[in-house]
């Protein structure tokens, strides 16, 4: 499958990538995954971000656009992806379309999240990631903890708070998206590729988006 999943920071973006490449093989790219392990890295690309993420803003639309021109290109990309925090804003999504007949692809359908905002503010505050670049696994101290505190069940990295995810940094983060990033939903509507799913379970989203493209 061909799918861009849209969504508030906490909609669960990620979770659901990851149970959908489970289905076919597809491979999620997330921009914020690519962006931090660069950040850790401490590349070029990296050094350039960082600011920007800190604060919860958006990076530039000209550096996330290099970054997914050559991913997209990648090997991988042929069975299928699933974007994950991209398109961002109106430009990336303009450019996206661009890019797309560039490559001969054509998507499957855009996939809108939409989970109640006070759902949203309890998960990203609870929210933990592994800091390990490569593994990035997803917690919750409430539903969903690491087996031994503090440490990822996947590869045994800690477990910590991202820098974003102050309360200051994520109400910005919500800020941003409601300006920049949800006028996209009428973007795609526009081009009939929407399908919104009204959620707060994953699963219930896998299920919408089995039916839609019969799998
Ligand atoms: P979330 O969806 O939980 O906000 P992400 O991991 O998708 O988090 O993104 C983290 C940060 O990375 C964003 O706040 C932003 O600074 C940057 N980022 C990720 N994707 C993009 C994008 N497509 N355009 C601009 N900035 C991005």
């Amino acid at each position: 499958m061909k799918l861009i999943l849209l969504g508030a920071p906490g909609a669960g973006k990620g979770t659901v990538a990851k149970l959908l490449t489970a289905i076919d093989g597809s491979v999620q790219i997330s921009t914020g995954d690519i962006l931090r392990g660069a950040v850790q890295a401490g590349t070029e690309l990296g050094k350039e971000a960082e600011g920007y993420m800190k604060r919860g803003d958006l990076v530039p639309d000209s550096l996330i656009m290099g970054i997914m021109e050559k991913r997209l290109q990648e090997p991988d990309c042929a069975k299928g992806f699933l974007l994950d925090g991209f398109p961002r804003t109106i430009p990336q999504a303009e450019e996206l379309k661009k890019l797309l007949v560039k490559l001969g692809i054509k998507l499957d359908c855009v996939v809108s999240i939409d989970v109640p905002k006070d759902v949203i503010l309890d998960r990203l505050c609870t929210r933990r990631t592994c800091e390990n670049s490569a593994c990035q696994a997803i917690y919750n101290v409430k539903s969903n903890p690491p087996k031994q505190a503090g440490l990822c069940d996947k590869c045994g990295a800690k477990v910590v708070q991202r820098e974003d995810e102050t309360e200051e940094a994520i109400s910005h983060r919500l800020a941003t998206y409601n300006e920049k990033t949800a006028p996209l939903i009428g973007f795609y509507k526009n081009e009939g590729q929407m399908l919104s799913v009204e959620a707060t379970s994953s699963d219930a989203v896998i299920a919408a988006v089995k039916k839609e493209l019969n799998l």
